[in-house]
């Protein structure tokens, strides 16, 4: 298909970072990069801005080794002052290139070698195959060349997924090519004429893009993901979410969803195995169509080139963050004070709490509709007003590199510097009160920020029992932190965050007969019908930290024992961390095998669950061509 209007590929007009709104006092805060890999010294590089290269730079280019490249890599990811993209790509046929070129590798299009790493560092491959497909043809073109040599072709977007879901963490790079949709798949084109309003993308244009060009036609969302520095490709694969039921009063635009960015495709086009003609072919599913239900959220386990979505009316919204109230408070029993975290919830909808260790009030920001400016809100008209949590000021420094080196101690100091600065930026950057267009009071998280790890589960409920939900986590959660700190163990230094959203409800989809993505978090229980929000808990720490997978594991198995029957329901936030041993994440024989899949199968009827949808993946791509080898064994 030929989109309407079709963008150049990283061009500086659409590509160019948006720009942060002028305040009257700049926040003081110093930018201070270090490298994890050397025990936490400062490092004497400057790391390239946000503006990517788009030519193949080799690394002597720069006076930069490769293995410095990766050095500074591993520092960004710690602990991020600048966006961290790959700085070189070294082409095939190159003298530098390191490795053997994948066997008749399609000569129509351009392949070299580039650095992968996932948004923690915990996954890192330092001289990838990679291409850049122009089109779906393309996209057909690799599977076709892939399948009979025995190769994986990857899609990847932005590299801003933890989990293993485009290279398993141990990847060799061994018969395997990457698919940087980023370069060229990156066209949009909206349609505002009919009902609802839709926009067609494909699955390369980054999220920042693709709702400013929303915006731009008066269309956006109720709820997406935080970053905008994310792909829409990446954002369905793993069912990406925000924070919004409706409050008081309210109901839903048309166009719009409470669910997950998927509950939003009205059709998608992907490249499928076609068992007559005996190869890969482009295919278009519409979203009536149950053939459509494993691809609308699919861990990566296929490649979408294209997707359709529904879109509706823009909204304004004013945001108000809140760092007086106390966590004893948002997080208590149910009932047992005016301020608990499900009073916002009624009231507004779209709540946030971020709960930094060791300290007693969360930072809990309550978005709300508000067609006109509040008297006392400050109008914005860009994301990522937040500049302080978006940078490393000095001060947080210090106490990062104590907990790198070992000294874990300084954790509650930590947290409460954390909170500190929240406060500070809030009133020093006039930010606790701000109001503007949804998606730029919606989009608060930069690739500067800490780059921490994370684990990440939907627990589905009833929205009467949100407090509930949440009051039993933190009970959990704070009597495991004590239990750890008695020992002199800090396992997690960062901060808890808490979210509330709807389901992926079919009836939200402006099409009759639609259909429910199968492997999403938040697809509906048609046994637990009065089950209708999902409560998202994550757990922040910097990568390494010393019992963190254990701290994790035992979150995660008292979890999936508490969250039962008709009170609630866990399943995995696929982004993020799950399955975890005492040692690592994804990687728990009987979480992958049983527990992980009978969640998702929980309540589905048979022919319509994970089993069915691990199948037709299967079918789509019986020659593993779009897997690797966790999702293969995963996903058997
Ligand atoms: C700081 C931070 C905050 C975040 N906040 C949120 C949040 O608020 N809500 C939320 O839901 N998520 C959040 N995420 C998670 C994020 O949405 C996902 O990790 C997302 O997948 C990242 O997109 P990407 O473009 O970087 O994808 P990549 O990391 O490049 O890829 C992720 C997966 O998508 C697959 N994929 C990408 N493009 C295609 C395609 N065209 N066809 C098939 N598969 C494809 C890849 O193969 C891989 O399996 C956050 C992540 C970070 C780092």
């Amino acid at each position: 298909m030929v989109l309407g209007r079709d963008k150049q590929p990283h061009s500086t007009a659409t590509h160019i970072p948006l720009t942060q709104p002028e305040t009257s006092v700049k926040p003081e805060i110093q930018s201070v990069v270090i490298d994890v890999s050397s025990q936490g010294k400062p490092m004497g590089k400057v790391h390239q801005k946000s503006t990517r290269q788009r030519q193949p730079i080799s690394p002597g280019d720069r006076g930069f080794s490769r293995r410095q490249f990766l050095a500074a890599s591993a520092g960004v990811a710690a602990l991020g002052a600048f966006e961290w993209t790959p700085l070189f790509q070294v082409p095939a046929a190159s003298a530098q290139s390191t490795l053997t070129s994948p066997p008749n590798f399609p000569s129509s299009i351009a392949l070299y070698q580039q650095a992968f790493q996932n948004w923690s560092g915990e996954i890192v491959l330092e001289n990838a195959w990679t291409c850049a497909p122009t089109s779906a043809a393309d996209v057909v073109t690799l599977a076709n060349w892939a399948f009979p040599v025995g190769y994986e072709v990857r899609a990847r977007g932005m590299m801003h997924n933890w989990s293993p879901l485009v290279i398993p963490v141990d990847s060799s790079g061994a018969n395997l090519v990457l698919a940087d949709t980023t370069q060229f798949l990156t066209a949009v084109a909206i349609d505002s004429s009919g009902s609802p309003a839709t926009v067609t993308a494909q699955t390369g244009v980054t999220m920042d893009v693709l709702l400013q060009d929303l915006e731009d036609a008066g269309l956006g969302l109720t709820a997406h993901p935080a970053p905008g520095d994310i792909t829409l490709g990446g954002a369905l694969a793993i069912d990406g979410h925000g924070t919004a039921v409706p409050g008081v009063g309210e109901t839903l635009i048309p166009g719009h969803t409470y669910g997950s960015v998927s509950n939003l495709i009205l059709s998608l086009t992907a490249v499928v195995w076609n068992a007559s003609q005996g190869q890969y072919v482009v295919e278009t599913f519409q979203r009536s169509d149950p053939a459509i239900q494993p691809l609308l959220a699919h861990l990566g386990r296929t490649f979408v080139t294209e997707v359709t979505l529904q879109v509706g009316a823009n909204t304004r919204l004013r945001c108000q963050s809140f760092v007086s109230v106390p966590a004893s408070a948002l997080f208590g029993a149910p009932g047992s004070s005016s301020q608990t975290f499900d009073s916002y919830v009624e009231q507004s909808g779209r709540v946030e709490t971020i709960w930094f260790p060791f300290t007693s009030e969360p930072w809990l920001k309550v978005w709300t509709i508000a067609p006109e400016k509040p008297l006392l809100s400050r109008e914005v008209d860009a994301p990522y007003n937040y500049v302080f949590a978006d940078v490393i000021p000095a001060t947080l420094s210090g106490l990062i590199k104590d907990i790198l080196e070992g000294d874990v101690s300084v954790t509650p100091t930590f947290g409460q510097a954390e909170l500190a600065i929240v406060a500070a930026g809030l009133l020093g950057t006039v930010t606790a009160d701000i109001w503007g267009w949804a998606k730029d009071l919606l989009l608060y998280v930069k690739p500067t920020t800490l780059r921490v790890t994370a684990n990440g589960y939907a627990v589905l409920t009833n929205r009467a029992s949100i407090q509930q939900v949440i009051y039993d986590f933190i009970t959990f959660y704070e009597n495991q932190v004590a239990l750890y700190q008695a020992e002199g163990n800090y396992p997690m230094n960062g901060p808890v965050e808490i979210r509330v959203t709807g389901l992926d409800v079919p009836s939200d989809v402006m099409i009759s007969s639609a259909t429910t993505p199968q492997l999403s978090a938040l697809r509906p229980r048609p046994d637990q019908p009065d089950s209708n929000v999902a409560v998202w808990f994550d757990i922040l720490t910097m990568p390494g930290t010393p019992y963190s997978d254990q701290f994790y594991r035992s979150v995660e198995q008292w979890m999936f024992t508490h969250y039962v029957g008709s009170y609630a329901a866990v399943r995995p936030e696929w982004s993020k961390g799950w399955a975890y041993t005492d040692s690592a994440a994804w990687s728990d024989p009987t979480m992958l095998s049983a527990t992980i899949p009978n969640a998702i199968n929980a309540g589905q009827p048979g022919g319509d669950n994970w089993n069915a949808a691990v199948a037709s993946l299967n079918v789509y791509d019986p020659h593993k061509v779009f897997s690797n080898a966790f999702l293969s064994s995963f996903m058997a």
